[in-house]
């Protein structure tokens, strides 16, 4: 099963796909995966979804059929995937995109007084500093208001780590100097 087609799209081409989706936005992967990677993918709703009808001709236009059954177990190994559905079909796939939902687990922000946004993520701005003079946030934990749907990927984090190590430490050495923080 994967989650993102940017991380494993380039793996899931010419394959049988499924794609879950609980919500509108999340049958766009569908449309998405069948643009870009397969010509054989079905959309799982796992029940009843209302979809805007623009999306819906869309589906129907390129092809992917969508199953609004509740699916109740999936089972197979990896490339050979049985979706079950609770009105006894059943669906073999190669892959399966689910994207599940995460959230943060670390408290340290929080205990640092450092303002926490609505989805549990840390606030930064564009030097990735929080709302706590000091106090530097990077990574999936950290995030821009301005981009709420920001993209989380290894490579950004580590990126945002070095940017905040260097602004960090260019304050601590003009304090050092006894000259204001940037
Ligand atoms: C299924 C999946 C597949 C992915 N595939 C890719 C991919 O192919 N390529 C890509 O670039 N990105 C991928 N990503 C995204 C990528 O994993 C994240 O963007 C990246 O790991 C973020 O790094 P991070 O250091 O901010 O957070 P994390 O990697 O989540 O690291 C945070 C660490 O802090 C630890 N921690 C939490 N609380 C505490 C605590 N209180 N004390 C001590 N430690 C604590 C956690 O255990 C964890 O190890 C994927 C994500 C998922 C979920």
């Amino acid at each position: 099963m994967f989650h993102c087609p940017f991380c494993h799209g380039w793996e899931t081409r010419g394959m049988a796909l499924a794609v879950l989706a609980r919500e509108p936005r999340e049958a766009m992967l569908a449309l998405y995966v069948a643009d870009r990677f397969s010509d054989d993918v079905v959309l799982c709703t796992n029940g009843p979804l209302e979809l805007p009808a623009e999306i819906v001709a869309r589906l129907d236009e390129r092809g992917v059929p969508a199953i609004d059954a509740p699916i109740s177990r999936v089972t197979g190994e990896p490339g050979a995937l049985e979706l079950h559905f609770a009105d006894g079909r059943t669906l073999a796939r190669d892959g399966v995109y689910h994207r599940a939902p995460t959230r943060q687990h670390a408290h340290l922000a929080a205990k640092l007084g450092c303002e926490i946004l609505d989805d549990g993520t840390v606030r930064v701005d564009e030097r990735q500093q929080t709302t706590v003079p000091g106090v530097a946030a990077a990574g999936d934990t950290a995030k821009l208001p301005a981009v709420p749907d920001a993209v989380t990927l290894v490579s950004l984090g580590a990126a945002d780590g070095v940017r905040a190590a260097v602004w960090l430490d260019g304050d601590l050495f003009r304090s050092g100097l006894g000259l204001t923080p940037t």
